[in-house]
Parts: C-alpha cells; sequence; structure tokens
C-alpha cells in the first residue's frame, strides 16, 4: 500500500510537532482506502493523553480512546476512516520505539516525524506485516487541491 498525502496535510503534521516540542505530538489521518492507496483527506491533531510513569510524554504518546470514538464516529458520518495515526520523535529518529509497536494496530499507517531542536525534519511512515513488525511504507505527497 502507498499512504498519498497533500503537502498540506504534511505541513499540518510538522507544524503540530513543533508546537508540542519538546513533547510529541500526536493525531489521526483520515481518509479511504482505494485499491492498493491509501488516500489522506484529513488530518486531525489530538491531544497525547499520555499520563504513564511520571507523565513521560517526552517519549511516550497515547490517544484517548473517547476522542479516538468521537473522531471515528464523525468520520463515519462524513463518508471517512481512520486510516493511520501520527506521533512526532522529539530529538528522535522517526524509527517506531517498542513500545510503538505494541501499541500499534493492524493495517494503519503509523507517520512518525523526527523533530530536531523543534523543527521537523524527517517523516517516515510504518505498518505492521503479518509477524507484527513494522515495515516502512512508501508514501506520496501529491498536490493540494
Ligand atoms: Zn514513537
Amino acid at each position: 500500500m502507498t499512504l498519498i498525502l497533500t503537502s498540506d496535510h504534511l505541513q499540518q503534521i510538522q507544524s503540530h510537532a513543533q508546537q508540542t516540542y519538546p513533547h510529541e505530538c500526536c493525531g489521526l489521518i483520515l481518509g479511504h482506502l482505494e485499491g492498493d492507496r491509501k488516500q489522506v483527506l484529513e488530518i486531525h491533531a489530538t491531544q497525547n493523553a499520555w499520563s504513564g510513569d511520571n507523565f513521560d510524554t517526552k517519549r511516550r504518546y497515547t490517544i484517548d480512546p473517547y476522542d479516538m470514538m468521537l473522531v471515528q464516529k464523525s468520520s463515519r458520518d462524513r463518508n471517512l476512516n481512520i486510516i493511520g495515526i501520527y506521533h512526532s520523535h522529539p530529538d528522535c529518529e522517526a524509527v517506531p520505539s517498542e513500545c510503538d509497536r505494541l501499541a500499534a494496530w493492524p493495517q494503519y499507517s503509523y507517520l512518525i516525524v523526527s523533530v530536531h531542536q523543534g523543527v521537523a525534519q524527517d517523516c517516515l511512515c510504518w505498518t505492521l506485516d503479518d509477524e507484527d513488525q513494522f515495515q516502512r511504507e512508501p508514501f506520496t505527497i501529491s498536490h493540494s487541491t
């Protein structure tokens, strides 16, 4: 599968990541599956609701299941689906951590943006394979309409 998003979508993710730096940002990727393409239509920023050990949102993120349910419902009403999740890695590579892997759902695209010194840099996309391991997923930036 290839994730197709516009430069606007990417910019929304990057600016969200820069705003929350040095903490991780997270959000939902909404769109459609079309054959072997995952067409992104909307980016929905969410709060990082991680509240585990010492509130370490510099290294962790979690999306409130209630938020997720609300978005799922409103997007379904508009004929959209949640097709992926994005989050940032402050001062760290755009490579999923073991925590990311354990929390990941099959089929979703996981877009990770690395932020160095407050500036968004690399963005990589990942998806789980049949063995629950992350593999790179190609993505294409289309022109905004
Ligand atoms: Zn992560």
